[in-house]
């Protein structure tokens, strides 16, 4: 990215994720002030933005792909994105979301909605508002193209922080310095 006084146009979003990588991002604390001065939010779990924007310089994705929604989203983001970061060990490799691979979606369903549910009456799983499952999670770049990859389960938040200031000021950044699987 060029060293630039224009601020970038930074998104994020967590598809099958925990939130944990999003909760290191505010972990930054007042590092958070420093990078403000450099990026507009554009559209985030922290902003009240409904729609994906575009034009987008950076999106920073935590989470892996479970269901066709995540799947029309994360094609969506990358149409509109140029540059994507990976962040943490599910958009990565799948990680945690991915256990369910061993399994199938229909015995999570079942667990989720029959098993330690006290009440479904219906005594059918939701096939309205809620996204269909895909039969087996996926990561990032199984889908599109990912430009770069930041793991940790969470992330730590020094990582996501020189990892932002390395792009910000258009800098290579060794990585495996700040962070690694499952840290
Ligand atoms: S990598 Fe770990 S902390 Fe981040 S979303 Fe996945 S489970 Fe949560």
């Amino acid at each position: 990215m060029e060293n630039s006084p224009k601020k970038i146009r930074l998104a994020t979003i967590w598809l099958d994720g925990c939130s944990g990588c999003h909760m290191s991002i505010l972990d930054m604390d007042e590092k958070l002030i420093e990078i403000a001065e450099y990026v507009d939010v554009v559209y985030s779990p922290y902003v009240d933005e409904k729609e994906f924007p575009p034009n987008v310089d950076l999106t920073i994705v935590e989470g892996a792909l479970s269901s066709d929604h995540d799947i029309a989203m994360i094609k969506k983001i990358r149409e509109n994105s140029k540059l994507i970061l990976a962040l943490g060990d599910c958009a990565i490799t799948g990680n945690i979301s991915a256990m369910k691979n061993l399994f199938g979606s229909d015995a999570v369903l079942q667990k989720g909605y029959f098993d330690l549910a006290d009440i479904n009456e219906s005594k059918k799983y939701p096939s309205q508002i809620v996204p269909k499952l895909l039969d087996k999670v996926l990561p990032l770049h199984e889908v599109v193209k990912v430009d770069y990859f930041l793991p940790g389960c969470p992330v730590p938040a020094d990582a996501i922080y020189e990892m932002l200031k390395a792009l910000i000021e258009g800098r290579e950044i060794n990585i495996h310095k700040l962070t690694r699987f499952g840290k």
